[in-house]
C-alpha cells in the first residue's frame, strides 16, 4: 500500500457542502434565501431547525459566505452563489474568519459568553461586510443568556447577523422566535442521499454496489452526516482501505445489523414474534457494541409509546424517521390497546430491574424473556373465555404452570409482525379456528352456524382446514366454505373432510363449559399462571358461557 499524501479526513468533513448547490434536499430553503439576498431583504437573525446531521451548521456557514463574499475580483456583493476563492470565502470554509464567530451553546451556555456577544456587537466588523454569530444548539442557552441575545436582537446593529441553529425548536422562547427568519431543514430523502453517496464513492475511487449505498441511505434516516459516517465505516470494513476498496451490500447489511438505529425496532419485532433465541442474540449483539441494557429498555419503551400514540390517533412525533412511522403504524394496526399497555408495564418493570441489578445484562435477558412468554399468552379475560369454551391454551401458559404442553397450541400473537414488518399483501388468517368461525359467521351466518354446530376440528393450519362432521352436512358446504375463505384471504384454501381425531364441535364445547363453575376455573393452573404473569390482573367476574354466546351472536 502506498502512503497517502494527506492525513485522512472523515468523509462527513471532507464532503461538507461548500456551495448551496451542494446542499441536498433543501431546495425550498435555498430558493427563499436567494430571493431575500436578491431583494436585499435579509433578516438580522436566522433560525435553522432540523434533525441532527441534516446540514444546519453547514447551511449557516454557507449563509455567512453568501453575506461576506467579495468575489474573485474583490468587488462582489452578497450572493447566493459565493465564489469560494476570495479571502472571506476561504477563511469561513476553514473556520478562521475573524468576523464569523461560531459558538456551541451546548458547551457555552452561560450569560458571560453571551455578554461578550452583546459587547462585541457594538464594534463594526474588522474585515468583513457583516459580523456574523453562528450559535449552534441555541436551545441549550440558559434563560439569562437567551435574554442577553434577545436584547441584542431587539435593536440589532446593521452590521450584525445572527445564525441560530437548533434541533429542538420547541425549546426556543417565542420572543426569540418572533425575531428570526426561520428555515426548517428537511430530512434528506433516502434516494437523494444514495445519489450523494454515489458521487462520494466515485470521488474517493471506491467501488460500491448500488444496493449497498441504498442500505446506507436508509439507515442514515435523513442525515447526510450519519450516512457518511456509516459509509466511512463500510469502506474501513471492506478490507482494502482507500482506492480500490469494494463496498458490498452483504457486508453493509452485516455491519448495519449491529449498528443502525433500527436495532431497537428489530428487537421489538422479535419480542412481539415471541422469538426467544432471536431476542437473546439481539440483546447480546447490542451489549457487545457497548449499548447499555437500560438504554435498550428505554428504546423499547419509546417504541411502545410511539405505537400506542399512533393507535390512539395522537399524531406522531415529527422527530421520527419515515421508517419508524411506518413500523409504528404497522404495529398499531396489529396490536390491541390491552397488549400495548401490558407491554408497557412489563418493559417498565424490566427497566427498573435492570437499573437496580448487579448483573444488568442478565437482568435484561430475564426481563425480555418474561415479555416473550407473556406475549404468547392471551390476556386473562380471553384465557378464561377460551377455557370455558374448552379450547386449547398456548404452550407458554401450560409451561408456566409446570404442566405439560398441550399437543395442539395456538400462538395468541400469531399475527404479530416479524422483525422487518412489511404491509401484508393479504389479510392474515385468524390465529384460531374459533376466531375463523366468528369471521365466517359475520359473512355467511348459516355457514358459520354449520361450522360452529356440526363439525369438530381435526386440523387448523391456514390455508388448510380439516374437519370431521358429527352429522350430515349440506352438499354445498365444502364448496361454499372454500369459496368464502378464498375471497376473505385472497388465497386458495384447502378444506377437507377427515375421519381423524377431532375436537368436539364448538357447540359441544360450549355446552360442556356451561357446567364449569367459577371456582373450577379459578383453580386451574392456567388461570393461576395468568395471574402470576400479570401482576396487575384483577378478577372482574365470571361470564357464563350462555352469556358469552349471546354476546357473540348479538
Ligand atoms: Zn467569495
Amino acid at each position: 500500500m502506498s502512503e497517502s499524501p494527506q492525513p485522512y479526513r472523515v468523509l462527513a468533513r471532507k464532503y461538507r457542502p461548500q456551495r448551496f448547490a451542494d446542499l441536498i434536499g433543501q431546495d425550498a430553503m435555498v430558493q427563499t434565501l436567494a430571493n431575500a439576498i436578491r431583494r436585499e431583504r435579509l433578516a438580522h437573525a436566522f433560525l435553522l431547525t432540523g434533525v441532527r446531521g441534516v446540514g444546519k451548521t453547514s447551511t449557516a456557514r454557507l449563509i455567512a459566505k453568501a453575506l461576506n463574499c467579495i468575489g474573485p475580483d474583490g468587488q462582489g456583493g452578497p450572493t447566493i452563489d459565493p465564489c469560494g476563492v476570495c479571502e472571506p470565502c476561504r477563511a469561513i470554509a476553514e473556520g478562521r474568519h475573524i468576523d464569523v464567530i461560531e459558538i456551541d451553546a451546548a458547551s457555552h451556555n452561560g450569560v458571560d459568553d453571551v455578554r461578550e456577544i452583546s459587547e462585541a456587537v457594538r464594534y463594526a466588523a474588522v474585515s468583513a461586510r457583516y459580523k456574523i454569530y453562528i450559535i449552534d444548539e441555541v436551545h441549550m442557552l440558559s434563560k439569562a443568556a437567551f435574554n442577553a441575545v434577545l436584547k441584542t436582537l431587539e435593536e440589532p446593529p446593521a452590521h450584525v447577523k445572527f445564525l441560530l441553529a437548533t434541533t429542538e425548536v420547541q425549546k426556543i422562547p417565542v420572543t426569540v422566535l418572533s425575531r428570526c427568519q426561520r428555515f426548517d431543514l428537511k430530512r434528506i430523502p433516502a434516494e437523494a442521499l444514495a445519489r450523494h453517496f454515489a458521487h462520494v464513492v466515485e470521488a474517493e475511487k471506491v467501488e460500491a454496489e448500488p444496493e449497498a449505498l441504498a442500505l446506507i441511505a436508509r439507515a442514515a434516516e435523513g442525515s447526510a452526516r450519519d450516512g457518511l459516517s456509516i459509509l466511512d465505516q463500510a469502506i474501513a470494513h471492506s478490507g482494502t482501505s482507500g482506492e480500490g476498496a469494494l463496498v458490498t451490500a452483504a457486508q453493509v447489511r452485516d455491519m448495519l445489523g449491529l449498528s443502525d438505529r433500527g436495532a431497537v425496532r428489530r428487537l421489538f419485532g422479535l419480542l412481539l414474534a415471541g422469538d426467544a433465541p432471536g431476542v437473546l442474540a439481539a440483546v447480546r449483539d447490542q451489549y457487545d457494541l457497548g449499548v447499555e441494557p437500560a438504554t435498550l429498555f428505554v428504546g423499547l419503551l419509546e417504541a411502545v409509546h410511539g405505537v400506542t400514540r399512533a393507535k390512539a390517533g395522537g399524531g406522531q412525533d415529527p422527530a421520527l424517521s419515515m421508517e419508524e412511522r411506518e413500523a409504528h403504524a404497522e404495529w398499531a394496526a396489529r396490536l390491541g390497546f390491552a397488549t400495548l399497555h401490558r407491554l408497557w408495564q412489563l418493559l417498565l418493570k424490566g427497566h427498573a430491574e435492570v437499573q437496580a441489578a448487579a448483573l444488568p445484562i442478565e437482568a435484561a435477558e430475564m426481563a425480555l424473556l418474561r415479555v416473550v412468554h407473556a406475549s404468547t399468552l392471551p390476556d386473562p379475560g380471553e384465557l378464561a373465555r377460551r377455557l370455558a369454551n374448552g379450547e386449547t391454551v398456548p404452550a407458554a401458559a401450560a409451561q408456566a404452570s409446570g404442566g405439560p404442553a398441550p399437543a395442539e397450541t395456538q400462538p395468541a400473537l400469531k399475527a404479530a409482525p416479524h422483525p422487518a414488518p412489511e404491509p401484508p399483501a393479504r389479510p392474515a388468517p385468524p390465529a384460531s379456528f374459533g376466531a375463523l368461525v366468528e369471521l365466517v359467521n359475520g359473512q355467511r351466518p348459516l355457514l358459520g352456524q354449520q361450522l360452529h354446530d356440526f363439525v369438530g376440528l381435526v386440523r387448523y393450519d391456514p390455508p388448510e382446514l380439516a374437519l370431521r362432521p358429527n352429522r350430515p352436512l349440506p352438499a354445498d358446504f365444502i364448496r361454499d366454505l372454500t369459496t368464502l375463505l378464498r375471497n376473505l384471504f385472497a388465497e386458495p384454501w384447502k378444506v377437507e373432510i377427515s375421519d381423524g381425531p377431532a375436537e368436539p364441535s364448538l357447540l359441544d364445547q360450549q355446552k360442556s363449559a356451561e357446567n364449569a363453575a367459577r371456582d373450577a376455573i379459578l383453580a386451574t393452573p392456567v388461570v393461576r399462571a395468568a395471574f402470576e404473569a400479570f401482576a396487575d390482573a384483577e378478577y372482574e367476574g365470571y361470564t357464563p358461557p350462555e352469556t358469552a354466546a349471546e354476546a357473540r351472536s348479538a
